[in-house]
């Protein structure tokens, strides 16, 4: 069996739990086994995730969960996928991915890749899987030769396709819900997009010249649906917040679009987001490194290239 960790942080599924049940079904598939979605917590409708490929849905809804602790969280999955005889666990290479996948491969014996981009291939009763490294800048294939193996799942790596319909969902419990860790309070925002799961993106950097000016990113985010980003001398300059640095020491990113406004390309920067599907640059250097990265590239003052990006994608919004 094939045992997919969906994450459902404040009840809902997050984007990266339907993708990784997507790909959790694929590789039941391939493996002639079945797909099993594990939810930890308060959910409003933990059946939905069925329509991802879960043949099974189990749910602990102890509220415990609902307060985010890797240690239980890696302690409830690992007793799951024993008492379920999985032979795969995929999770999502998220945040709490990241804080989970060592913890569970520790309890399950297992050999684990992180950050996953492709369905692995099968080489007896191991499997190989290829990953990013060296900052996007080759792909390695790993064996993992394991009895159990783990799988962190990279963002955007598959599209999540709801081919199948809401199962019934079964009630279970694990041993301890019981974490050592105390959350106080937590802080979100609400309306955004977060940047690793963002289909498309904006960003800026210090071509723009100050933070006053940043009126017109988000504007062309607005109008796009877009997450803004940032270069990281931005991000230092207090500029814009931290949260929004891209790159080698900021967040890796793989959105369907990226758009680099006034952002000169340097290699600490593509490191984060040269995995993007389509990259278009602004910039008026024309010999700025980041033109030799790009997709579509405008050479031009950014001042009045956005402004007229912005409205004639407002016209083709209105046309269309
Ligand atoms: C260890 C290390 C880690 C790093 N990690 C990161 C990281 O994670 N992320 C990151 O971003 N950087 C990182 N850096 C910094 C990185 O090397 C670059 O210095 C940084 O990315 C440059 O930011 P920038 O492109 O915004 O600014 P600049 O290099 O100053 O480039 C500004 C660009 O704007 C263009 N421009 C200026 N005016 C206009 C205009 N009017 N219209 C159009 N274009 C205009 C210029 O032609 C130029 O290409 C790191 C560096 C080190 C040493």
């Amino acid at each position: 069996m094939v045992l997919v960790f969906a994450e459902s942080p404040r009840g809902q599924f997050k984007k990266s739990a339907f993708e990784a049940v997507t790909y959790g079904k694929k590789v039941a598939d391939a493996l002639g086994t079945s797909c099993a979605a594990l939810v930890l917590g308060t959910v409003q409708d933990a059946g939905e995730i069925g329509r991802y490929g879960a043949s099974r849905v189990l749910h602990v809804s102890d509220a415990a969960f609902d307060q985010f602790d890797s240690q239980s969280v890696a302690a409830a999955i690992a007793e799951v996928a024993k008492n379920n005889g999985a032979t795969v666990v995929v999770l999502g290479h998220t945040s709490t991915g990241k804080s989970v996948a060592g913890r569970l491969a520790v309890r399950l014996d297992a050999g684990l890749v992180s950050g996953v981009n492709s369905l692995p291939s099968s080489n007896g009763s191991a499997l190989r899987v290829k990953k990013s490294v060296f900052s996007g800048k080759a792909i390695a294939e790993y064996e993992i030769s394991s009895a159990v193996k783990v799988i962190s799942l990279m963002g955007n790596a598959v599209k999540p396709e709801a081919t199948g319909s809401a199962v019934a969902v079964e009630t279970i419990s694990v041993a301890s819900s019981k974490g050592r860790i105390r959350v106080k309070s937590v802080k979100t925002q609400e309306g955004i997009v977060p940047l690793p799961e963002a289909e498309i993106v904006v960003s800026a950097g210090r071509g723009m010249k100050g933070p006053e000016n940043w009126g017109m990113v988000e504007d062309l985010a607005t109008t796009l649906g877009a997450t803004t980003a940032c270069s990281r001398p931005v991000a230092d300059a207090h500029w814009r917040p931290h949260h929004e640095h891209v790159g080698q020491t900021g967040i890796a990113i793989r959105p369907n679009l990226y758009i680099a406004i006034g952002i000169s390309g340097a290699i600490q920067h593509l490191a984060g987001v040269n995995n993007s599907k389509v990259i278009v640059v602004i910039n008026k250097d024309a010999e700025a490194p980041f033109f030799k990265a790009a997709d579509y590239g405008v050479v031009g003052d950014l001042f009045e290239v956005v402004p007229q990006l912005n409205e004639a994608f407002k016209r083709f919004k209105a046309n269309s």
